[in-house]
Protein backbone atom coordinates (compact mmCIF):
# COMPACT_ATOMS: atom_id res chain seq x y z
CA UNK A 1 0.00 0.00 0.00
CA UNK A 2 2.67 2.59 1.00
CA UNK A 3 4.94 1.58 -1.70
CA UNK A 4 2.06 2.37 -4.20
CA UNK A 5 1.25 5.35 -2.60
CA UNK A 6 5.26 6.54 -3.02
CA UNK A 7 5.02 5.44 -6.78
CA UNK A 8 1.86 7.36 -7.67
CA UNK A 9 3.47 10.43 -5.85
CA UNK A 10 6.57 10.05 -7.76
CA UNK A 11 4.52 9.49 -11.27
CA UNK A 12 2.55 13.21 -10.49
CA UNK A 13 5.98 14.50 -9.69
CA UNK A 14 7.44 13.11 -12.88
CA UNK A 15 4.29 14.57 -15.09
CA UNK A 16 4.75 18.01 -13.68
CA UNK A 17 8.25 17.93 -14.64
CA UNK A 18 7.00 16.92 -18.25
CA UNK A 19 4.27 19.84 -18.57
CA UNK A 20 7.00 21.81 -16.46
CA UNK A 21 9.61 21.28 -19.77
CA UNK A 22 7.29 21.46 -22.77
CA UNK A 23 6.40 24.80 -21.43
CA UNK A 24 10.43 25.85 -20.89
CA UNK A 25 10.75 24.69 -24.26
CA UNK A 26 7.79 25.75 -26.26
CA UNK A 27 6.31 28.75 -24.77
CA UNK A 28 2.93 29.49 -23.10
CA UNK A 29 0.19 26.87 -24.38
CA UNK A 30 -3.34 25.40 -22.89
CA UNK A 31 -4.34 22.76 -20.84
CA UNK A 32 -5.22 20.82 -24.44
CA UNK A 33 -2.49 21.95 -25.97
CA UNK A 34 -0.13 20.54 -23.26
CA UNK A 35 -1.99 17.07 -22.99
CA UNK A 36 -1.67 16.40 -27.07
CA UNK A 37 2.43 17.50 -26.96
CA UNK A 38 3.34 15.27 -23.89
CA UNK A 39 0.65 12.62 -24.73
CA UNK A 40 -1.33 12.47 -21.39
CA UNK A 41 -4.59 12.53 -20.73
CA UNK A 42 -6.78 15.90 -19.92
CA UNK A 43 -7.06 14.90 -16.05
CA UNK A 44 -3.41 14.10 -15.53
CA UNK A 45 -2.42 17.54 -17.16
CA UNK A 46 -5.13 19.95 -14.65
CA UNK A 47 -2.92 17.58 -12.11
CA UNK A 48 0.27 18.82 -12.88
CA UNK A 49 -0.41 22.35 -13.56
CA UNK A 50 -2.36 22.65 -10.61
CA UNK A 51 0.31 21.88 -8.54
CA UNK A 52 2.80 23.89 -10.62
CA UNK A 53 0.79 26.88 -9.73
CA UNK A 54 0.80 26.64 -6.54
CA UNK A 55 3.87 26.06 -6.23
CA UNK A 56 5.01 29.30 -8.03
CA UNK A 57 6.22 27.62 -11.84
CA UNK A 58 3.36 28.32 -13.54
CA UNK A 59 0.93 31.19 -14.18
CA UNK A 60 -2.03 31.56 -16.44
CA UNK A 61 -2.44 34.53 -18.57
CA UNK A 62 -5.16 36.53 -19.75
CA UNK A 63 -4.59 34.83 -23.31
CA UNK A 64 -6.47 32.49 -24.59
CA UNK A 65 -6.37 30.13 -27.23
CA UNK A 66 -8.94 30.44 -30.28
CA UNK A 67 -10.46 27.83 -31.87
CA UNK A 68 -14.31 26.08 -31.44
CA UNK A 69 -15.55 25.18 -28.29
CA UNK A 70 -14.64 26.79 -24.61
CA UNK A 71 -11.25 28.64 -25.22
CA UNK A 72 -8.09 27.27 -23.14
CA UNK A 73 -6.36 29.66 -21.15
CA UNK A 74 -2.68 30.29 -22.06
CA UNK A 75 -0.37 28.70 -19.15
CA UNK A 76 3.26 30.25 -19.05
CA UNK A 77 6.22 30.56 -16.85
CA UNK A 78 5.98 32.53 -13.87
CA UNK A 79 8.07 35.57 -14.37
CA UNK A 80 7.75 37.23 -10.87
CA UNK A 81 7.44 34.51 -8.61
CA UNK A 82 10.21 31.73 -9.79
CA UNK A 83 13.88 33.03 -10.66
CA UNK A 84 17.09 31.98 -10.75
CA UNK A 85 19.98 33.67 -10.58
CA UNK A 86 23.02 32.50 -12.98
CA UNK A 87 26.89 33.50 -12.02
CA UNK A 88 30.04 33.25 -14.05
CA UNK A 89 33.19 33.46 -12.13
CA UNK A 90 36.38 33.79 -14.83
CA UNK A 91 39.67 35.20 -14.82
CA UNK A 92 39.06 38.54 -15.80
CA UNK A 93 35.44 39.59 -15.95
CA UNK A 94 32.84 38.03 -13.65
CA UNK A 95 28.84 38.44 -14.33
CA UNK A 96 25.50 37.79 -12.29
CA UNK A 97 22.02 37.75 -13.85
CA UNK A 98 18.53 37.04 -12.59
CA UNK A 99 17.03 34.57 -15.09
CA UNK A 100 13.56 32.81 -15.61
CA UNK A 101 12.71 29.80 -15.60
CA UNK A 102 13.30 29.47 -19.45
CA UNK A 103 16.32 31.02 -19.33
CA UNK A 104 15.70 34.32 -20.67
CA UNK A 105 17.82 37.14 -18.43
CA UNK A 106 15.77 40.66 -18.92
CA UNK A 107 18.10 43.39 -20.26
CA UNK A 108 18.03 45.07 -16.49
CA UNK A 109 19.19 42.25 -15.01
CA UNK A 110 22.37 41.72 -14.77
CA UNK A 111 25.89 43.08 -13.74
CA UNK A 112 29.68 42.48 -14.23
CA UNK A 113 32.38 43.48 -12.74
CA UNK A 114 36.34 42.85 -12.82
CA UNK A 115 37.52 39.99 -11.09
CA UNK A 116 38.82 40.89 -7.59
CA UNK A 117 42.24 39.63 -6.03
CA UNK A 118 41.24 37.99 -3.40
CA UNK A 119 38.95 35.28 -2.40
CA UNK A 120 37.19 37.65 0.19
CA UNK A 121 36.81 39.93 -2.03
CA UNK A 122 35.49 38.12 -4.92
CA UNK A 123 33.06 36.36 -2.46
CA UNK A 124 31.77 40.21 -1.51
CA UNK A 125 31.32 41.28 -5.02
CA UNK A 126 29.27 38.55 -6.01
CA UNK A 127 27.17 38.92 -2.77
CA UNK A 128 26.80 42.85 -3.72
CA UNK A 129 25.83 42.42 -7.00
CA UNK A 130 23.10 39.63 -6.07
CA UNK A 131 21.98 42.80 -3.90
CA UNK A 132 22.10 44.93 -6.76
CA UNK A 133 20.12 42.74 -8.70
CA UNK A 134 17.31 41.77 -6.16
CA UNK A 135 17.06 45.24 -4.71
CA UNK A 136 18.76 43.88 -1.63
CA UNK A 137 15.56 41.89 -0.44
CA UNK A 138 17.42 39.26 1.57
CA UNK A 139 14.20 38.25 3.50
CA UNK A 140 12.74 37.88 -0.28
CA UNK A 141 15.35 36.21 -1.88
CA UNK A 142 13.88 33.02 -1.16
CA UNK A 143 10.25 33.91 -2.00
CA UNK A 144 11.23 34.59 -5.93
CA UNK A 145 14.62 33.13 -5.78
CA UNK A 146 14.26 29.26 -6.26
CA UNK A 147 18.42 29.05 -6.45
CA UNK A 148 21.91 30.06 -8.10
CA UNK A 149 23.97 28.61 -10.30
CA UNK A 150 27.62 28.89 -10.41
CA UNK A 151 30.24 28.65 -13.50
CA UNK A 152 33.42 28.11 -11.95
CA UNK A 153 36.62 27.69 -13.95
CA UNK A 154 39.50 24.64 -12.38
CA UNK A 155 39.34 21.66 -10.99
CA UNK A 156 35.76 21.41 -9.01
CA UNK A 157 35.14 18.21 -6.85
CA UNK A 158 31.68 18.00 -7.20
CA UNK A 159 32.03 15.38 -3.56
CA UNK A 160 33.66 17.93 -1.91
CA UNK A 161 31.85 21.26 -3.86
CA UNK A 162 35.45 22.59 -3.45
CA UNK A 163 37.59 23.94 -6.20
CA UNK A 164 40.70 21.77 -5.66
CA UNK A 165 43.10 23.62 -8.18
CA UNK A 166 42.07 26.66 -10.80
CA UNK A 167 44.78 26.82 -12.95
CA UNK A 168 43.92 30.35 -14.20
CA UNK A 169 42.55 31.88 -11.40
CA UNK A 170 44.07 30.48 -8.15
CA UNK A 171 42.32 32.24 -5.52
CA UNK A 172 39.45 29.94 -5.94
CA UNK A 173 42.26 27.02 -4.57
CA UNK A 174 40.73 24.81 -1.58
CA UNK A 175 37.74 27.73 -1.80
CA UNK A 176 34.23 26.16 -2.02
CA UNK A 177 32.17 29.11 -3.24
CA UNK A 178 28.62 27.70 -4.16
CA UNK A 179 28.75 26.83 0.04
CA UNK A 180 30.12 30.34 0.61
CA UNK A 181 27.61 32.41 -1.06
CA UNK A 182 24.55 30.25 -0.23
CA UNK A 183 25.27 30.56 3.36
CA UNK A 184 26.00 34.57 2.82
CA UNK A 185 22.47 34.62 0.45
CA UNK A 186 20.50 32.20 2.06
CA UNK A 187 19.59 30.06 -1.44
CA UNK A 188 20.71 26.98 -2.37
CA UNK A 189 23.93 27.17 -4.69
CA UNK A 190 25.05 24.86 -6.85
CA UNK A 191 28.49 25.37 -8.79
CA UNK A 192 29.38 23.46 -12.37
CA UNK A 193 32.88 22.96 -13.78
CA UNK A 194 32.81 25.82 -16.37
CA UNK A 195 33.10 23.37 -19.24
CA UNK A 196 30.24 21.28 -18.17
CA UNK A 197 27.98 24.58 -17.70
CA UNK A 198 28.68 25.36 -21.44
CA UNK A 199 27.68 21.66 -21.93
CA UNK A 200 24.37 22.01 -19.52
CA UNK A 201 23.79 25.49 -21.61
CA UNK A 202 24.19 24.34 -25.18
CA UNK A 203 21.93 21.36 -24.57
CA UNK A 204 18.92 23.46 -22.87
CA UNK A 205 19.23 26.33 -24.73
CA UNK A 206 21.46 25.55 -27.46
CA UNK A 207 22.25 23.78 -31.01
CA UNK A 208 22.92 20.12 -28.54
CA UNK A 209 19.09 20.48 -27.74
CA UNK A 210 17.62 16.66 -27.49
CA UNK A 211 21.52 15.24 -28.39
CA UNK A 212 23.06 12.74 -26.40
CA UNK A 213 26.41 12.23 -27.39
CA UNK A 214 28.03 15.78 -27.32
CA UNK A 215 31.64 17.26 -27.07
CA UNK A 216 32.30 20.57 -26.04
CA UNK A 217 36.04 21.75 -26.23
CA UNK A 218 36.79 25.26 -24.89
CA UNK A 219 39.52 26.70 -25.66
CA UNK A 220 39.19 30.33 -25.09
CA UNK A 221 40.78 31.40 -21.04
CA UNK A 222 41.93 27.80 -20.82
CA UNK A 223 41.05 24.53 -22.57
CA UNK A 224 38.37 22.65 -21.49
CA UNK A 225 36.28 19.87 -22.26
CA UNK A 226 32.75 18.61 -21.50
CA UNK A 227 31.64 14.89 -22.79
CA UNK A 228 27.86 13.85 -23.02
CA UNK A 229 27.96 10.40 -23.59
CA UNK A 230 24.51 8.40 -23.57
CA UNK A 231 22.82 11.77 -22.18
CA UNK A 232 25.01 11.97 -19.26
CA UNK A 233 27.61 14.42 -18.24
CA UNK A 234 30.88 12.09 -17.80
CA UNK A 235 32.26 13.45 -14.48
CA UNK A 236 34.62 10.70 -13.93
CA UNK A 237 34.86 10.08 -9.92
CA UNK A 238 34.58 13.24 -8.52
CA UNK A 239 33.76 15.83 -10.85
CA UNK A 240 37.24 16.24 -12.61
CA UNK A 241 37.26 14.33 -15.26
CA UNK A 242 37.87 15.48 -19.18
CA UNK A 243 41.55 18.02 -18.18
CA UNK A 244 42.53 17.25 -21.83
CA UNK A 245 44.14 20.90 -21.49
CA UNK A 246 46.66 19.66 -18.97
CA UNK A 247 48.44 16.95 -21.47
CA UNK A 248 51.40 17.61 -22.31
CA UNK A 249 52.17 18.25 -25.90
CA UNK A 250 55.59 20.47 -25.75
CA UNK A 251 58.16 18.81 -23.28
CA UNK A 252 60.23 21.86 -21.42
CA UNK A 253 57.38 24.25 -22.80
CA UNK A 254 55.94 27.23 -21.83
CA UNK A 255 54.69 27.21 -17.77
CA UNK A 256 51.14 26.20 -17.48
CA UNK A 257 48.95 27.13 -14.60
CA UNK A 258 48.92 24.01 -12.64
CA UNK A 259 52.54 24.38 -12.17
CA UNK A 260 53.32 21.67 -15.06
CA UNK A 261 55.49 23.20 -18.15
CA UNK A 262 53.86 22.25 -22.28
CA UNK A 263 50.65 21.55 -21.27
CA UNK A 264 47.93 21.67 -24.43
CA UNK A 265 46.65 24.66 -22.54
CA UNK A 266 49.63 26.85 -22.99
CA UNK A 267 49.82 26.36 -26.48
CA UNK A 268 46.08 26.08 -28.19
CA UNK A 269 44.06 28.50 -26.71
CA UNK A 270 43.17 32.44 -27.24
CA UNK A 271 44.91 32.84 -24.53
CA UNK A 272 48.15 31.18 -26.07
CA UNK A 273 47.86 32.73 -29.17
CA UNK A 274 47.63 36.25 -27.37
CA UNK A 275 50.44 35.54 -25.50
CA UNK A 276 52.72 34.86 -28.93
CA UNK A 277 50.90 38.19 -30.45
CA UNK A 278 51.80 40.15 -26.97
CA UNK A 279 55.44 38.77 -27.62
CA UNK A 280 55.20 39.87 -31.33
CA UNK A 281 54.22 43.47 -30.14
CA UNK A 282 56.18 43.68 -27.10
CA UNK A 283 53.79 44.95 -24.99
CA UNK A 284 51.10 42.88 -22.88
CA UNK A 285 47.82 42.50 -25.23
CA UNK A 286 44.09 40.77 -24.38
CA UNK A 287 42.55 38.35 -27.10
CA UNK A 288 40.83 41.30 -28.47
CA UNK A 289 43.29 43.39 -28.98
CA UNK A 290 45.29 40.56 -30.33
CA UNK A 291 42.72 39.98 -33.02
CA UNK A 292 42.81 43.37 -34.23
CA UNK A 293 46.37 43.17 -34.47
CA UNK A 294 45.45 40.44 -37.11
CA UNK A 295 44.48 43.30 -39.52
CA UNK A 296 48.12 44.61 -39.78
CA UNK A 297 49.77 41.88 -41.44
CA UNK A 298 52.07 39.74 -40.49
CA UNK A 299 50.98 37.28 -37.89
CA UNK A 300 50.77 34.19 -40.03
CA UNK A 301 53.64 32.22 -38.18
CA UNK A 302 51.84 32.52 -34.85
CA UNK A 303 47.87 31.74 -36.43
CA UNK A 304 50.20 28.40 -38.38
CA UNK A 305 51.33 27.47 -35.00
CA UNK A 306 48.13 28.21 -32.83
CA UNK A 307 46.34 26.46 -35.69
CA UNK A 308 48.40 23.41 -35.57
CA UNK A 309 47.65 22.95 -31.85
CA UNK A 310 44.36 23.44 -31.71
CA UNK A 311 43.89 20.66 -34.45
CA UNK A 312 45.55 18.63 -32.19
CA UNK A 313 42.94 19.04 -29.37
CA UNK A 314 40.09 18.35 -32.04
CA UNK A 315 41.74 15.13 -33.15
CA UNK A 316 42.25 13.86 -29.38
CA UNK A 317 38.79 15.04 -28.63
CA UNK A 318 37.66 13.08 -31.95
CA UNK A 319 39.98 10.00 -31.63
CA UNK A 320 38.94 9.23 -27.78
CA UNK A 321 35.44 9.74 -27.25
CA UNK A 322 33.64 9.24 -30.55
CA UNK A 323 31.08 12.39 -30.46
CA UNK A 324 28.36 12.65 -32.74
CA UNK A 325 28.48 16.84 -32.77
CA UNK A 326 31.70 18.69 -31.48
CA UNK A 327 30.77 21.88 -30.35
CA UNK A 328 34.29 24.71 -30.45
CA UNK A 329 33.95 27.77 -28.18
CA UNK A 330 36.79 30.31 -28.91
CA UNK A 331 37.03 33.62 -30.03
CA UNK A 332 40.39 33.14 -32.59
CA UNK A 333 38.40 30.42 -34.18
CA UNK A 334 34.87 32.71 -34.43
CA UNK A 335 36.55 35.68 -35.45
CA UNK A 336 37.38 34.25 -39.22
CA UNK A 337 35.06 31.55 -40.92
CA UNK A 338 38.48 30.60 -42.96
CA UNK A 339 40.81 30.09 -39.65
CA UNK A 340 37.85 27.97 -38.17
CA UNK A 341 37.93 25.79 -42.06
CA UNK A 342 41.75 25.55 -41.27
CA UNK A 343 41.75 24.25 -37.82
CA UNK A 344 38.80 21.64 -39.46
CA UNK A 345 41.37 20.65 -42.86
CA UNK A 346 44.39 19.96 -40.40
CA UNK A 347 42.21 17.93 -37.72
CA UNK A 348 41.02 16.23 -40.14
CA UNK A 349 44.55 14.91 -41.19
CA UNK A 350 45.19 13.82 -37.47
CA UNK A 351 42.25 12.22 -36.69
CA UNK A 352 41.39 8.98 -37.52
CA UNK A 353 39.48 8.89 -40.32
CA UNK A 354 36.12 7.01 -39.57
CA UNK A 355 35.61 8.58 -36.23
CA UNK A 356 36.15 12.09 -38.17
CA UNK A 357 34.05 11.32 -40.50
CA UNK A 358 31.22 10.01 -38.13
CA UNK A 359 31.28 13.98 -36.19
CA UNK A 360 30.35 17.17 -36.93
CA UNK A 361 32.43 20.43 -36.19
CA UNK A 362 30.78 23.63 -35.28
CA UNK A 363 30.86 26.64 -33.50
CA UNK A 364 29.39 27.28 -30.25
CA UNK A 365 27.04 29.39 -29.93
CA UNK A 366 26.32 29.10 -26.40
CA UNK A 367 28.13 30.97 -23.30
CA UNK A 368 29.04 30.45 -19.46
CA UNK A 369 26.23 32.75 -18.46
CA UNK A 370 23.38 30.35 -19.98
CA UNK A 371 25.38 27.96 -18.95
CA UNK A 372 25.44 28.62 -15.43
CA UNK A 373 21.52 29.36 -15.37
CA UNK A 374 21.22 26.45 -17.47
CA UNK A 375 22.72 24.74 -14.48
CA UNK A 376 20.65 25.53 -11.96
CA UNK A 377 17.28 25.57 -13.98
CA UNK A 378 18.24 21.44 -15.00
CA UNK A 379 18.88 21.13 -10.92
CA UNK A 380 15.73 22.37 -10.25
CA UNK A 381 13.94 20.09 -12.71
CA UNK A 382 15.71 17.08 -11.21
CA UNK A 383 14.78 18.17 -7.29
CA UNK A 384 10.91 18.06 -8.74
CA UNK A 385 11.27 14.26 -10.02
CA UNK A 386 14.19 12.51 -11.52
CA UNK A 387 14.68 12.64 -15.62
CA UNK A 388 15.30 9.18 -17.06
CA UNK A 389 18.03 10.44 -18.93
CA UNK A 390 19.54 13.66 -16.85
CA UNK A 391 22.58 15.67 -18.16
CA UNK A 392 22.79 17.05 -14.41
CA UNK A 393 24.52 14.68 -12.25
CA UNK A 394 27.71 16.56 -12.07
CA UNK A 395 26.08 19.19 -9.80
CA UNK A 396 27.12 19.67 -6.44
CA UNK A 397 23.73 20.72 -4.12
CA UNK A 398 25.06 22.85 -1.30
CA UNK A 399 22.21 23.82 1.18
ZN1 LIG B 1 48.72 22.49 -17.16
Amino acid sequence: MAGSLVASELLSKINERRVLEFVQRNGPASRAVMARGCGMSAPTVSKAVGSLIRNGFLEETEASEGGFGRPGKLLQLSEEKANVLGVVIDADVCWIGSARLDGVVPKDQSVSFRTPKSYDGLLQAVISGVGEITGHAKDGLSGRFRGVGLSVPGLLNSRAGETVMSPNLHLLDGQRLAADLSNQIGLKGIALQESHALCVGERMYGAARGMDDFAMLDVSTGLGLGIVSGGRLLTGNSGMAGELGHITVVPDGERCGCGNRGCLETVATDTAFARLISKQLGRRVGIEKALAALAVGGSEEVIEQTVDYLAIAVAAVINIFNPSTLFLHGQLMNSDPAIFKRVLSRAKKRTLSPSFNDCRILQSRGNKRLGAVAGIIDHLANELAPAFATIGNGNVELS
